[in-house]
């Protein structure tokens, strides 16, 4: 029998008076992954992950979590979910160690599971050896990676968690991610919002929203192949770039060629693997020897930005057609 998704978005609106912070979302996510909701500043995120969480309503439409509606959910329901919202209130007077135990007084946690739960949380974040410190004291970094040990605390199998790396350095951000993994690894699913458009390589899947909508929900490497067209290759050479034009776009396997300097050319191809030796056969056949001539992932900035503009287009065609269908 089919598993049902651990969560479901089916046709999701959500006004705030006259703006749309959410518009006609559907989502559909199983049970095991990790995924990156990616979007602009503004673009509906937070909006996303309260509607999950039962702390907005839809508008229109349909929310469920575990088969539920949030909205109804009793404190079994919230028991298999760790939320750490965008702002995380912690108590800054009391000690790192302080706050984690009242957190685990409201799940419930006895007073030696707590202890040891404490242990393994504020290890996994790095602040075990802070856990005497006042909260207020701690860096805004390290007091994000408190919320996060207090959202870990009571072993949730599902996590909404809205920006967790923010205010973090790289190598911090890597090692959250690297959290993020293992509990994936223990059959946890787990939503993750970010403004780090890089982060979405780290995910299983990425839902990339822009203005409300969900303009693509795929994994990484599909979302790169849609954006570009297929892979992409990078040349480099520094004699006549023209002349490696003239053979590439005659070539059958070339989909596409930017000139990106003038010693610089990037290649869309639709499988770089196999295009590869075929681009280096062609050129040698003419004589040219590239300096360089790799598969270049694009980054994912420019993969969200393409994404974001082809779907701009595909609106306003949209809108044009629908202009002209109706009557003068
Ligand atoms: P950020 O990455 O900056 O946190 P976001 O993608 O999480 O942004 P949301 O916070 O979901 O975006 O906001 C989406 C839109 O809805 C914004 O235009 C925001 O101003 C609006 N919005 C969100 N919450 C409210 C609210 N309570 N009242 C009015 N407007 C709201």
């Amino acid at each position: 029998m089919p598993q049902e998704p651990v969560i479901l978005l089916r046709g999701v609106t959500r006004r705030f008076g006259q703006a749309v912070a959410v518009q006609d979302l559907s989502l559909s996510i199983d049970a095991g992954q990790v995924v990156g909701l990616i979007g602009p500043s503004g673009c509906g995120k937070t909006t996303t992950v309260r509607l999950l969480c039962g702390i907005l309503a839809p508008t229109e439409g349909t929310v469920r979590v575990f088969g539920l509606d949030p909205a109804g959910f009793k404190g079994r329901d919230r028991a298999r979910i760790g939320y750490l919202p965008q702002h995380f209130l912690l108590y800054t007077g009391l000690t790192v160690g302080a706050n984690i135990n009242f957190v685990g007084g409201l799940y419930g946690l006895g007073w030696l599971q707590r202890r040891r739960r404490m242990r393994e949380v504020l290890e996994l974040v790095e602040l075990w050896p802070e856990r005497g410190k006042q909260a207020g004291d701690l860096s805004g970094g390290m007091q994000r990676r408190l919320a996060l040990a207090a959202t870990f605390l009571h072993d949730p199998e599902l996590f909404f968690l809205d920006e967790p790396t923010t205010g973090q350095d790289p190598i911090l951000r890597r090692k959250i991610w690297s959290w993020l993994g293992s509990l994936r690894q223990q059959g946890r699913t787990l939503l993750v919002t970010t403004h780090y458009v890089s982060e979405a390589e780290l995910c299983d899947r990425v839902a990339l929203m822009d203005a409300g909508h969900l303009i693509a929900f795929d994994e990484p490497e599909a979302l790169r192949k849609r954006a570009f067209g297929g892979d992409l290759l990078e040349l480099i050479t520094h004699r006549d770039i023209y002349a490696y034009l003239r053979v590439l776009e005659k070539m059958r396997q070339v989909r596409a060629l930017e000139v990106r300097a003038h010693d610089r050319l990037v290649i869309a191809v639709d499988d770089a693997g196999r295009a590869l030796p075929e681009v280096v056969g062609a050129l040698q056949s003419q004589g040219l020897a590239p300096e360089s001539l790799r598969e270049m992932p694009p980054p994912f900035d420019d993969v969200f930005e393409r994404l974001i503009r082809q779907h701009e287009r595909r609106a306003q065609q949209e809108r044009a057609e629908q202009e002209e269908g109706e009557p003068a």
